[in-house]
């Protein structure tokens, strides 16, 4: 056997990930010792309770509950506690100590990324963060380093499992949302507490990382605009089928090309949009998750997988330890995130998207040119119009597909169409992307 430069790795967290990353690294030893060029050897796990039961058998003398001294002499970090402290603390600690981070939380990169990088930068220490996008699916080191020559225009993410597992069983199955809501709890899909998922916190996070490497651009958190998917209902999954469209929580990132005066800008939202089925992400089932990026040079690519899971996770967490381990061998400062664009991010009222606009209309004489002439003064033009008629209550729905249109005038038009007499009810605003 080769005599490698022994590393010592230390993990902070033993749970879903934590204990999986663990039972791999020690499983795995010899292995990962050839590929990274460096024996990666545990010398110890930081958790709360140090006697709680493991998803894996791992040897009880490598818990600890002292993180802060199991940080010390480290030349690799693995932090999968998640939540902001104490993983930041421990983070800063291990790179003014010395060590490379890998990390899968995205809470924390979202809200104290640019923090934790200039840390990282001032040391020549790396921060590695594959599974913290999209899980096992590789997503940040296409973006970092496959497309670092290409310029992305256009990212849109199916990044959260469980929204994606609600929509689609209720597209499949014509179930409502607190039923199939309930039913993802009882499998173990959704959290018993599901909000950071069903109102897109989770996904926006992801969205806020994605976005600040594919556009080299601090993104913070609140710039990110976001809607969850609570809203969204049988009736409204109905309509998309008959207009051959899907529901889907899409994490959308995008570069604006203004007037030269402008110049470039960015947009990064994340919310329930429609999507044509003939999209490659119609097609993303259950809990799956897929990023596809449109890119001006190498065009539209698509990485699709498991965007949660222990096991599954712990494969980017490791290909992550291997690089940090490689680093360390061939030695030389980590290199940074690029921010250098740091491209201006339009509130949601600049960005330009085509709509379907659902109404209630009294059935009678007029109604389509007082409708039509709402939109055209909102500067919201037309392009399809469909009306049925309710048998017998006198009243018509309309289903209006908009060209282009900016959301500020859309948002404005809404409300007019709201307090027109012969609107009965707005029943669903809805954002077409992927075209
Ligand atoms: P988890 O199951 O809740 O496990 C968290 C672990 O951290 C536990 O072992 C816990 O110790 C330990 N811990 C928490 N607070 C601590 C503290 N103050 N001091 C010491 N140890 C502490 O979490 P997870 O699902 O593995 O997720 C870990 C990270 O990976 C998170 O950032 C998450 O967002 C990210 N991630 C998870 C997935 C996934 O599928 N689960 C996917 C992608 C990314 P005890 O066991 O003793 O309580």
């Amino acid at each position: 056997m080769i005599d490698y430069r022994r590393l010592r790795v230390a993990l902070l967290g033993a749970g879903a990930v934590g204990s999986q990353v663990a039972g791999l690294l020690l499983k795995h030893r010899a292995e990962l010792a050839d590929r990274a060029g460096a024996d990666l050897e545990l010398v110890g796990i930081a958790v709360r309770d140090t006697t709680a039961p493991r998803d894996v058998e791992l040897p009880q003398e490598l818990f600890t509950t002292d993180a802060e001294s199991l940080i010390l002499g480290a030349d690799i970090v693995i932090e999968l506690m998640g939540g902001i402290e104490p993983a930041r603390s421990n983070i800063l600690q291990a790179i003014n100590s010395g060590a490379d981070i890998v990390t899968a939380n995205k809470a924390l990169l979202a809200t104290h990324g640019p923090e934790i990088f200039d840390a990282a930068d001032q040391v020549g220490a790396s921060v590695y963060y594959e599974a913290a996008a999209a899980g096992a699916i590789p997503i940040i080191r296409p973006l970092r380093d496959s497309l670092a020559g290409d310029r992305v225009n256009r990212i849109m993410g199916i990044v959260n499992g469980t929204t994606n597992y609600i929509l689609d069983r209720m597209d499949t199955e014509g179930v409502d949302f607190g039923d199939v809501l309930k039913q993802a709890q009882d499998l173990g899909y959704a959290e018993a507490d599901p909000t950071a998922d069903i109102e897109a916190y989770d996904a926006a996070q992801k969205a806020a990382i994605l976005a600040s490497l594919a556009f080299h651009t601090t993104v913070p958190l609140e710039a990110v605009h976001r809607e969850g998917i609570t809203s969204i209902d049988a009736a409204m999954i109905e309509l998309a089928r008959k207009a051959d469209m899907v529901i889907k929580l899409l994490a959308v990132c995008e570069r604006l090309t203004g007037t030269d005066d402008e110049g470039e800008s960015i947009s990064v939202r994340v919310y329930p949009a429609l999507i044509h089925r003939s999209h490659p992400l119609a097609s993303v089932h259950g809990a799956n998750n897929a990023v596809f990026v449109e890119a001006e040079a190498a065009g539209s690519l698509m990485f699709y997988g498991a965007g949660a899971g222990g096991v599954q996770t712990a494969s980017a967490v490791l290909g992550d330890v291997v690089s940090a381990a490689r680093r360390h061998v061939a030695g030389g400062v980590g290199v940074g995130e690029s921010t250098r664009a740091n491209l201006p991010i339009v509130p949601i009222g600049r960005v330009t998207t085509r709509y379907h606009i659902t109404l209630e209309v009294t059935d009678e004489a007029g109604v389509l040119a007082t409708v039509a002439s709402i939109l055209s003064e909102g500067g919201v033009s037309v392009a399809t119009v469909e009306q049925t008629v309710e048998p017998g209550d006198g009243t018509a729905r309309l289903v209006i597909g908009t060209h282009t249109a900016q959301e500020s005038d859309l948002s404005s038009t809404v409300e007019a169409l709201a307090a027109s007499a012969v609107v009965r009810r707005v029943v669903s605003v809805l954002r077409v992307e992927g075209d």
